[in-house]
């Protein structure tokens, strides 16, 4: 029993208490005026107040024992009737009088309290339904807002990437020339060799990051066919595997041979798988392993890419899939978020599970083709 039921069953107690002494001192008072005062309506409070503050069968009680002592004091104060049979008669009537009174007054009592529980829950829902109108509402403006910056943000990049390709053309041009200058004149390029692979690879720099902005911001719609992971799997890991073992890892593979098709946007997919290799990469900057899992999962095919790296922190993990978030001085943040997003529409779910400093694990949930 908690505190409110606790009090609650005290008042209920108190109440009865109190209708049960009203009762006595009217019976007393009924006893010695006798006929003179004639009180008996008055019985009807200690039988009210129970039935109001302690229920039904409380009012039925205290009724029954109002009637028992106007009952008691009209035959002991030795009212004289035609028929020994009168008081038992009128008390009769008097207890079923007192029997409508507390079924009617607990009626009224109960639908009272079922219409303001009424009232209450629906001022609730109400103000629920309003509250989430409202979030719903910003939610909209917001997305307006971020949809005209997304939009500003690939215009700018789109401008940017056409300037950028002609100076790194012009760089290559220069290098040329430079080259041709100096061989006519018999003296070294080396510095400006030097300056002109930093140049060139800045913008190779800015020249990527802008490819992401834009693979992000103007997400084309994929187009999809079954795909047989298996067998795609293998064949784009053969073709990274170069890179990992320029970078010290070993790649373990557990692919499923049998995995039934997936119907999805390969090149997407690849994307998306891409950025989590890369992702582990990065968090393997010593070397280590990486295992590349493709299972079968009930009516879902389940893609996992595990690294024994730094794990994250659980102030990172919260932030993962939040487009521009980094912890890489060099990083864009937009490639889990691509990842989630072509994951999201293919209609798969994508989840990570990390340990801060025994690495990660990006788990990738997508419907078969057809679910056998
Ligand atoms: P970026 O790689 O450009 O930083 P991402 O969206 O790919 O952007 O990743 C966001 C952040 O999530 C990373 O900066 C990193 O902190 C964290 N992260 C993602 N994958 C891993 C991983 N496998 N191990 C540790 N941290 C990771
Ligand atoms: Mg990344």
């Amino acid at each position: 029993m908690n505190r409110i039921e606790e009090r609650s069953l005290q008042s209920k107690v108190l109440a009865t208490a109190a209708a049960v002494a009203l009762a006595m001192v009217l019976g007393a008072l009924d006893y010695f005026t006798g006929r003179d005062w004639a009180i008996s309506a008055f019985y009807l409070l200690p039988t009210c107040l129970a039935a109001w503050m302690a229920g039904r069968w409380a009012g039925f009680a205290v009724g029954a024992l109002c009637t028992g002592a106007w009952f008691f004091s009209d035959v002991f104060n030795g009212a004289t009737y035609q028929s020994p049979l009168i008081p038992a008669w009128n008390a009769t009537m008097l207890f079923i009088f007192f029997l409508v009174v507390v079924w009617l007054l607990t009626a009224f009592q109960h639908s009272h309290y079922h219409l303001e529980q009424t009232v209450e829950q629906r001022t609730a829902a109400l103000r629920t339904e309003i509250e989430e109108r409202k979030r719903l509402e910003q939610a909209k403006l917001q997305a307006e807002r971020l949809g005209v910056v997304g939009a500003m943000a690939a215009q700018v990049a789109h401008e940017i990437r056409n300037p950028l390709g002609s100076i790194s053309l012009n760089l290559d041009l220069i290098g040329e020339e430079l080259h041709a200058f100096a061989n006519s004149s018999g003296s070294s390029t080396a510095e400006c060799d030097v300056l002109l692979r930093e140049m060139r690879s800045q913008v190779f720099r800015i020249r990527q990051v802008l490819q992401e902005y834009l693979r992000f911001a103007r997400m084309p719609k994929s187009e999809r066919a079954a795909v047989s992971l298996p067998a795609f799997l293998e064949e784009k890991l053969n073709f990274v595997q170069p890179l990992l073992d320029q970078k010290h890892v070993d790649l373990s593979r557990t692919i499923d041979p049998n995995l039934p098709p997936v119907q999805v946007d390969a090149e997407q997919l690849w994307e998306a798988i891409l950025n989590l290799i890369s992702n582990a990469l990065d968090a393997m900057p010593d070397g280590g392993n990486l295992t590349v899992s493709a299972q079968r999962h009930g009516a879902e095919a389940l893609v996992s890419i595990s690294d024994n790296g730094r794990g994250m922190t659980e102030e990172e993990a919260r932030h993962l899939f939040v487009p521009f978030f980094t912890t890489k001085s060099d990083g864009t943040g937009l490639g889990l978020a691509y990842t989630q997003r072509v994951v999201n529409e293919h209609g798969g779910k994508i989840n990570c599970a990390t340990a801060r400093g025994k690495g990660s694990t990006f788990s990738i949930q997508l419907p078969l083709a057809v679910a056998a």
